[in-house]
């Protein structure tokens, strides 16, 4: 078992350890992860609950895991299935033979942010002329594309959304377009709020001004197609837009494929081209990569393949249907209780709420309903919009929505007669007075240790305390900047070999 030692010594024993004893550890460890299964999670893991599935896609994961994608030609069974992937979201995406995308290409990543580095450095480098190139994007935009322009050097002009609608303003979007831009972004839908973006007119704007688009559909590219053909009223978003360039969608996402496989479609084959780097001036082998890994594990890979070839397409329109009735009853359980309301009527797989004017505080309700089984993400204030508790369905949940609205309004209640949690006066006036560059990793040590947060592997308990309430009033109080600060230098505590800690 895992003991103070074993931490210390680090994975690596001086003598190896049967493997009956390493699989206990393993378990031991994942004993204290929230729950991946039964359908109380809504965020992090998508479950679409099928019987088996788990099963397979781990055989599939072993048998490709050794493979390696660095060279498509020594190892053409990842070269067919990545084809395949591509080919799968082609068609969900709108292209393929006779749509009106019938060359498009893409690449497998290993999830969303890469998709989105790439979508970004593609269009940065398209345009070698550009020298300080920049990108579009609106507030709701996933934070990837932020990290793809800090880690390119591509200015981010971010246009505000509405708060009533959680939209951009097409007409903002456009104005934002200046002679160095070189893409401009949005959503499909926004993993906030899960509202689709008015990607018609943003990509015709792009279009007008001779510059790419991309639809981040990384989280509901893979559900939006088969909500429409049940019915439900979903926007064009997709490559029968013209003017969008290229599309990202996340198959670890809900393809239900286990984790590190995302798709970027480009609409065709120029438009990919700035996507590879390759390299010849060095006496190794010619790397010609498409997307950031050189070496890459064909576990993912085939384990998505698997996934879809197994769940199929009336898989996934079952699993949507279900989805969605999931989503309907976990709205009407918000709608029914005072003192919540829904920031955004719910239009793809996102339930969003937050509180009513004297409706309860939402970092303690969180807390209640986590006390009650059921893990929601708070989400914190951000440029006029409130705080608000963000919910990711999945197929998973549909069994459960029953028992969502009676634990919600006993955990509303609890959270009222808790009260709102208070932030200790002179912390509330250190945390004003701080600045992002005077934060120290000492100033962090001693405010996680004071708020009982613990760094210290091997401690048995997690690194957070139970109740995260007073935590997420505190990180709200600061502004963004003093946000990534405070975190960074935090989860910089957590992530040290034990040896280090004292
Ligand atoms: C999840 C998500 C991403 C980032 O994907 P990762 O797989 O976490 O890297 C990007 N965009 C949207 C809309 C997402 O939901």
């Amino acid at each position: 078992m895992i003991d103070e030692s074993t931490v210390a010594a680090g994975a690596l024993p001086a003598t190896g350890v049967p493997a009956e004893q390493v699989l206990a550890e393993l378990r031991q460890l994942r004993g204290a992860d929230r729950p991946t299964h039964g359908g109380r999670l809504f965020a992090y893991v998508y479950d679409p609950a099928v019987t088996g599935l788990d099963d397979l896609t781990a055989t599939a994961h072993a048998a490709s895991a050794h493979v390696n994608g660095l060279d498509p030609t020594a190892f053409p069974s990842l070269l067919a299935m990545e084809n395949a992937l591509v080919a799968a979201a082609g068609r969900v995406l709108g292209a393929g033979p006779g749509s009106a995308a019938p060359d498009v290409v893409g690449s497998v990543t290993s999830g969303g942010t890469e998709s989105l580095i790439l979508a970004v450095k593609t269009a940065r480098d398209a345009h070698p002329e550009i020298a300080a190139p920049r990108i579009v994007v609106p507030s709701t935009a996933h934070a990837a594309f932020a990290k793809a322009a800090h880690y390119l050097r591509v200015a981010l002009d971010v246009v505000p959304v509405s708060p009533e609608t959680l939209r951009p303003d097409p007409v903002a979007m456009a104005a934002a377009i200046r002679p160095e831009t070189v893409l401009v972004a949005c959503s499909a839908p926004s993993y906030a709020h899960g509202v689709v973006d008015p990607v018609t007119e943003i990509a015709a704007s792009a279009a007008a001004a001779g510059v790419r688009c991309h639809v981040d559909a990384c989280f509901g590219g893979w559900t939006l197609p088969y909500l429409r053909r049940l019915g439900e009223p979903v926007p064009p978003f997709d490559f029968s837009v013209p003017g969008v360039t290229s599309i990202s969608v996340d198959l670890h996402k809900y393809a239900y494929a286990p984790k590190g496989v995302s798709v970027l479609l480009h609409r065709d084959a120029a438009l990919r081209a700035a996507q590879y780097f390759a390299y010849a001036d060095w006496p190794g082998y010619t790397m010609i990569n498409p997307v950031l890994a050189s070496t890459r594990s064909g576990g993912p890979i085939a384990a998505a393949y698997a996934t879809l070839r197994h769940l199929g397409d009336d898989g996934y329109l079952r699993l949507a249907a279900a989805t969605r009735d999931a989503v309907a009853g976990l709205a009407d359980a918000v709608r029914a209780v005072d003192g919540l309301r829904l920031l955004a009527e719910p239009e793809s797989t996102v339930v969003c709420f937050t509180a009513t004017d004297g409706g309860p505080d939402l970092f303690v309700l969180v807390d209640e309903l986590t006390a009650r089984g059921w893990h929601t993400q708070p989400q914190l204030s951000y440029a006029g919009l409130p705080v608000s508790v963000h919910l990711t369905v999945t197929a998973a949940v549909a069994p459960r929505v029953g028992e969502f609205g009676p634990d919600l309004a006993a955990a509303v209640a609890a959270a009222r007669s808790a009260g709102p949690v208070r932030l200790p006066a002179e912390l509330a006036s250190v945390l004003g007075a701080l600045t992002p560059e005077a934060l120290t990793p000492e100033f962090v040590a001693g405010l996680a240790g004071g708020l009982g947060l613990s760094g210290e592997p091997g401690s048995g308990a997690g690194p957070l305390p139970e109740r995260m309430a007073l935590i997420n009033t505190l990180l709200d109080t600061a502004p963004p900047a003093l946000r990534e600060r405070l975190l960074v230098e935090f989860v910089s505590l957590l992530q040290r070999p034990a040896w280090s800690a004292g």
